[in-house]
């Protein structure tokens, strides 16, 4: 069960005192305080955790600071979109917005090479209007003789060009918790030039130490791949780890799963996932063509693979697209042969365009089916 207090309720007030204090003498029941900080206000959630069932709603309503109770039925108890379920699908980070009703694209270099290729990257970037990008540092490989990213020593450059192109947001992997120290470290000695969304990667989405690291931390948000070899339910479980300690700025990624069934792709495209996690969960979802597809094939029709899989998410309501580009791919240290070039950045985000437009024209369609005005609010 979770009760959702007044907006603003602070936790020195006498009400949040005397709450406590009656939820504390309940026999059998657990209590979790989480805050969640939205773009206007501070919203705080108390998860009643046990054997709620013999609480009545209306007692709890009637409790002081109680705005509204909502009765968790299903699992992901913060995450999940519950009955009655009006919480936010939606958070803003370093000036960029995450929702489920909205799309960001992140473009970049799959693991950092040179500074050189950094900076035409993010060139490139501002050139388009992009605020957002994907820079390796720490990578994690098959192989332990394969580059293992540039770590650490890549971090000030990185950051500092990244200030310099007007990048906002980088999604970077860390393999250790280590790294959010490193990173945190590099952004305070560069003068907060940009922000970092942490990523866990696919083969560690069910390192739970790591998954607790980046949820004690609430500096930086999350994208948390889904896990390859998983079920989603374990996948949205990991984010629902990362969320129980008190990091609930997650995006929520697909990445295609490992099987031959998906042959010749690199991994089998779980793109029709996305409306799936939509209704599951309040996380925004993000889609990884790239890791995906895995090549540069192209169809008949003249589109990339790569391209084709993109707008298959994003016509199914993607809110994220990670994206390998490199300037020059032969040079790459990971990852080469996926990436796209620069010059078909413009032609992939036109691409983009004309997906979510095609999305938000279907999402209107059916609105208007059900009788609804388009004025109405879109949850989608
Ligand atoms: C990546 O995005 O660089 C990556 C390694 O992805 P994944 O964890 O999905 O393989
Ligand atoms: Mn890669």
């Amino acid at each position: 069960m979770i009760l959702i207090l007044k907006p603003e309720t602070r936790r020195d007030s006498p009400e949040f005192q005397s709450l406590m204090d009656y939820l504390a003498n309940l026999p059998g029941i657990q209590v979790r305080v989480h805050e969640e900080h939205g773009a206007q206000q501070t919203l705080t959630e108390v998860y009643l955790i046990g054997d709620t069932k013999t609480l009545s709603l209306d007692d709890m309503k009637s409790l002081p600071g109680v705005e509204r109770v909502v009765r968790v039925s299903e699992e992901y108890r913060i995450l999940g979109r519950h009955r009655d379920d009006h919480r936010p699908t939606s958070w803003e980070y370093n000036g960029v917005r995450f929702g489920q009703d909205n799309l960001n694209v992140f473009a970049g270099l799959c693991a950092v090479s040179t500074r050189e290729h950094v900076e035409a990257m993010m060139k490139a970037l501002r050139e388009h209007g992009q605020v957002c990008t994907r820079m390796g540092a720490y990578k994690p490989r098959t192989s332990p003789y394969a580059f293992q990213g540039h770590g650490k020593a890549c971090l000030p450059y990185v950051f500092e060009l990244a200030g310099k192109y007007g990048i906002r947001v980088i999604a970077m992997e860390v393999t250790h918790d280590k790294h959010i120290d490193e990173i945190r470290e590099a952004l305070h000695q560069t003068g907060h030039p940009t922000g970092v969304m942490l990523q866990i990667g696919t083969r560690n989405t069910q390192n739970f130490e790591l998954l607790k690291a980046v949820g004690r931390q609430r500096e930086f948000p999350v994208l948390l791949k889904r896990g390859f070899g998983i079920t989603l339910e374990e996948s949205l479980n990991a984010a629902e780890y990362v969320a129980s300690q008190g990091n609930t700025r997650i995006v929520f990624g697909l990445r295609g799963m490992k099987t031959n069934m998906g042959d010749p792709h690199r991994n089998f495209v779980d793109f029709a996932h996305v409306p799936v996690v939509k209704r599951l969960t309040r996380m925004p979802v993000c889609i990884d063509p790239s890791h995906s597809v895995g090549s540069r094939d192209a169809a008949p029709d003249g589109l990339l693979d790569i391209f084709h899989v993109t707008a298959q998410g994003v016509i199914a309501g993607a809110n994220m697209i990670l994206v390998d580009f490199h300037p020059e791919p032969s040079k790459a240290l990971v990852d080469g042969p996926q990436a796209l070039l620069l010059e078909e950045l413009p032609r992939f985000l036109e691409d983009v365009a004309i997906a979510r437009e095609a999305y938000e024209r279907r999402v209107a369609a059916a609105r208007r089916a059900r009788g609804e005005g388009e004025a109405a609010g879109a949850a989608a």
